[in-house]
C-alpha cells in the first residue's frame, strides 16, 4: 500500500478570518481521505528552530504537501533551512485556478531538471521523498486546494508504484532507502529562546488534524535558495550585521538569522544570483516569486537583482539600519561586491521603471 501522504496547513500570521476560514475548510474538505493525514502548524516562516513545529515537521519522513500563505520557492528553501530536505514537486494549481481564466503561464511540469530537485554534493544526497508547496493565495475555492492535492496524492502513489517494481531504477542512487528528515543537520540558528509549543496526539480516527501550538515572535531573516546560490559570499562581505557564515566545507549559511534588521532586504539585492529570499516582503522578486505569473509581469530576476540602482539601495538600506544600530554609516566603503564596485550610475531606463513598477505593487 502507497505511504499516506501528509499535508501540512501553515496558517496566516494575522487571525484574518477569510485567510483562516480557507485553511479551515481545506482541513476539513480532507479529513477522513484515507491516502491523507493533515497537520496544521503556525505560520512557517515564524517557527522556531528547535520548536515544536520544527521537531514536527522533521517528524514526517515520507512525501508532503506545504500549503502556506508564501510564494513556493519561499516555503520550499525555508523548510530547506530547518532540514526538511526532499525533491521539490510542482503544482499545475495557477493562479485564478478558481475563475475559470486561462492564463499565459511557463510550464511548470515536473522534470528532472528542476534545479531544486538534483543531488547538491557539500549538502548530501537529497532524500527520496518530495514537498509540494502551494501558495495559499493563489485561489479563493477551498475545492481547487483539495483538487491539486488529490492529484498529487494520486502523483506520489503512482511513483511508489513504480519504485516498487524490481526492474525500476533507482532515482537517486539510493534505491528504495527512505532518508527520514529528522536525521538531517539544519542550519545552525540562535532564535529558540522564548518558543513554547505542544503538539495535539495524533488522531485515531482522522476526525481531527494534528495542530501543533507554538508561540513566538514574529521573526525575519534571509532565506537562501540553494539550487541558485554559487557560494561567491558576496552577501557574507556585504552584511555587517553578522548574520551570514560559513560551515565545515565553507559554504555560505544564515548562521545568526535573528540578527537581520526587520524589514531591510538589503543584501538580497547584492545577491548576483537572486538567491536570497526574504518571504515576507512584499516585492514579490525578494519574497521569493519564481516566475511572473503571480503578478502578471514577466520578470527577468537576474536583471532585476543585478541593476546597478540595486545595489545603491541595497547601500542605502544598510547604512539606514547601521544608523539605527547606533553605529556609522559605511556607504560603498565596505563589502561592496567586486564586479559592482567603481561602476558609474547607469541613466535611468526601462528596467527602472519595472522596479518601480514591482515595489509599488501591493500584496
Ligand atoms: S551572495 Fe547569493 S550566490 Fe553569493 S553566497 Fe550569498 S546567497 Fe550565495
Ligand atoms: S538584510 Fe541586512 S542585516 Fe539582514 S542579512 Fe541582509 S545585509 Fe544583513
Amino acid at each position: 500500500m502507497a505511504p499516506r501522504l501528509t499535508v501540512v496547513v501553515s496558517q496566516g500570521r494575522s487571525n484574518h478570518p477569510q485567510k483562516r476560514q480557507l485553511e479551515e475548510q481545506i482541513v476539513a474538505q480532507l479529513l477522513g481521505s484515507p491516502r491523507i493525514e493533515v497537520t496544521v502548524i503556525p505560520h512557517l516562516y515564524d517557527l522556531q528552530p528547535e520548536g515544536t513545529g520544527v521537531l514536527c515537521l522533521r517528524g514526517i519522513s515520507g512525501s508532503m504537501v506545504v500549503l502556506s500563505w508564501l510564494y513556493p520557492r519561499a516555503a520550499f528553501w525555508v523548510l530547506d533551512r530547518h532540514g526538511i530536505r526532499g525533491h521539490r514537486g510542482q503544482t499545475q494549481l495557477r493562479q485564478g485556478d478558481d475563475s475559470g481564466e486561462e492564463e499565459d503561464f511557463p510550464d511548470e511540469s515536473p522534470t528532472s531538471e528542476d534545479p531544486a530537485s538534483e543531488t547538491t554534493p557539500e549538502r548530501g544526497p537529497v532524500p527520496d521523498r518530495w514537498i509540494y508547496c502551494l501558495d495559499l493565495r493563489v485561489a479563493d475555492d477551498p475545492g481547487a486546494f483539495v483538487e491539486e492535492i488529490h492529484r498529487i496524492a494520486q502523483e506520489c502513489s503512482a511513483r511508489a508504484e513504480q519504485q516498487s517494481q524490481p526492474s525500476s531504477a533507482p532515482t537517486n542512487g539510493q534505491g528504495m532507502q527512505t532518508l527520514v528528515a529528522l536525521s538531517l543537520p539544519a542550519e545552525s540558528d540562535n532564535s529558540s529562546e522564548g518558543a513554547s509549543g505542544s503538539l495535539s496526539p495524533p488522531s485515531p480516527n482522522d476526525s481531527q488534524p494534528r495542530r501543533v501550538e507554538e508561540s513566538g515572535p514574529r521573526r525575519w531573516y534571509p532565506v537562501i535558495d540553494y539550487s541558485r546560490c554559487t557560494n561567491c559570499l558576496e552577501c557574507l562581505d556585504f552584511c555587517l550585521f553578522g548574520v551570514y557564515g560559513v560551515d565545515g566545507h565553507q559554504n555560505i549559511v544564515v548562521q545568526q538569522p535573528d540578527n537581520c534588521r526587520k524589514g531591510c532586504p538589503a543584501c538580497s539585492r547584492v545577491c548576483p544570483a537572486g538567491a536570497i529570499i526574504f518571504p515576507e516582503h512584499k516585492t514579490p522578486a525578494i519574497a521569493g516569486a519564481d516566475t511572473g505569473q503571480e503578478t502578471g509581469l514577466k520578470i527577468d530576476l537576474s536583471k532585476l537583482f543585478g541593476a546597478p540602482d540595486a545595489l545603491e539601495l541595497a547601500v542605502e538600506e544598510r547604512d539606514r539600519e547601521l544608523v539605527a544600530a547606533g553605529r556609522e554609516a559605511v556607504g560603498m566603503s565596505v563589502g561592496v561586491p567586486k564586479r559592482q564596485a567603481g561602476k558609474p550610475p547607469a541613466a535611468r531606463d526601462e528596467l527602472d521603471d519595472l522596479i518601480d513598477a514591482v515595489d509599488e505593487l501591493e500584496l
